[in-house]
């Protein structure tokens, strides 16, 4: 923030502006000029009214200079981002669609849901080959064995690779065989870790945290961009709420939100944000009627005897009619599906 003292104020007037400023917390640098006296407070919080400081005695004008975020800001870049990829681009004006099972588990299921998802219109193969899990017990993923599998069920029907790395030691490996680096929703301010990511060439799709702020989250992003990456993808996926009949709450007004404050896409997840296979395909309709610049959602050729994440999981049949159904949104809205 920066503060604009009046020309007449009184040097006691400006001790008191400072005095106050460092009570609310902030770092204060003055510069004296021969009739001016300009104040440079740093620290200023995302929700702190200026007006508290516009009403001292002594101050002409007091205005914020910054977001906490730079890089991903609106007014840093004012054109949306767009990333291109070998068979499409994401956020221009084409919807991407993201689609498999959530954890890769055999070659038959990966080669099966690969296939389906293909033929109905998806350009990324979507799985997890390290899977963060509640439980310790439960399937935590093949690892790279299961990053292999993707890759070769992906090259085999045209399909690009997304797949989530949990740490910075799987950076390496999941940059190998994947497209897009997924971050999980547990690690979106694992602050070390998005440093790392920071250095990597590609891109990356950060999830939303359970409970994070749009705020709280293009910061997460702003730590990718500014070690100098600048592929970085937003996905909402749903958050905690009061509500327990769903799995989480999915948060469609993170969509124009984040379109508004930063020109990063946004891409929508309906399979974590609501949980029940049965409400995802409307989910999935309100994330592209909102603007979604892709879709990523969770696909499994026999979800019943899935891993994990089976009741969330679209059957074949389900994700050829949801991308119908897409198609006739993204029209009307003037977009398509990519
Ligand atoms: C997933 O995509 O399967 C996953 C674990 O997602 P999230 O980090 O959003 O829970
Ligand atoms: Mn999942």
């Amino acid at each position: 923030m920066v503060v604009v003292v009046e020309q007449n104020a009184t040097e006691k007037d400006i001790e008191g502006i400072i005095r106050i400023l460092n009570d609310f917390g902030f770092d204060v640098h003055r510069s004296t000029g021969v009739n001016q006296t300009v104040l440079g407070a740093i620290g200023v919080k995302p929700d702190f009214d200026t007006r508290q400081v516009e009403v001292l005695p002594g101050v002409a004008h007091a205005y914020r200079i910054t977001e906490p975020y730079k890089l991903a800001s609106r007014s840093f870049r004012q054109e949306k981002s767009v990333f291109k990829f070998k068979n499409c681009e994401i956020g221009g004006n084409s919807i991407v669609v993201m689609a498999g099972p959530c954890s890769v588990e055999n070659e038959k299921q990966i080669f099966t849901v690969a296939e389906s998802v293909a033929k109905a219109g998806a350009k990324f193969l979507r799985g997890g080959a390290f899977k963060p899990r509640s439980s310790p017990y439960a399937f935590q993923g093949l690892g790279e064995d299961g990053l292999k599998l993707m890759r070769r069920a992906a090259d085999e029907f045209g399909l690009l690779v997304i797949s989530e790395a949990m740490d910075s030691s799987q950076i390496e490996v999941v940059e190998k065989y994947s497209d897009i680096i997924q971050i999980g929703a547990r690690n979106m301010q694992n602050y070390n870790f998005l440093r790392e990511l920071g250095k990597s060439s590609k891109p990356v799709m950060l999830k939303r945290g359970l409970s994070a702020t749009f705020e709280e989250w293009l910061m997460s992003a702003e730590y990718i961009l500014s070690g100098g990456n600048q592929q970085v993808m937003m996905c909402e996926r749903g958050i905690r709420t009061f509500e327990t009949a769903t799995r989480n709450t999915m948060d469609i007004s993170a969509i124009p939100v984040i379109h508004a404050k930063s020109h990063l896409p946004i891409i929508a997840d309906p399979s974590h944000g609501i949980g029940i296979r049965d409400k995802v395909i409307p989910m999935a309709r309100a994330a592209v009627a909102a603007g979604a610049d892709g879709i990523i959602v969770e696909v499994h050729n026999d979800p019943d005897h899935a891993k994990s994440d089976g009741a969330q999981s679209l059957y074949p049949n389900q994700f050829e009619e949801m991308m119908k159904q897409l198609r006739v949104i993204a029209e009307a809205i003037g977009r398509k599906i990519a």
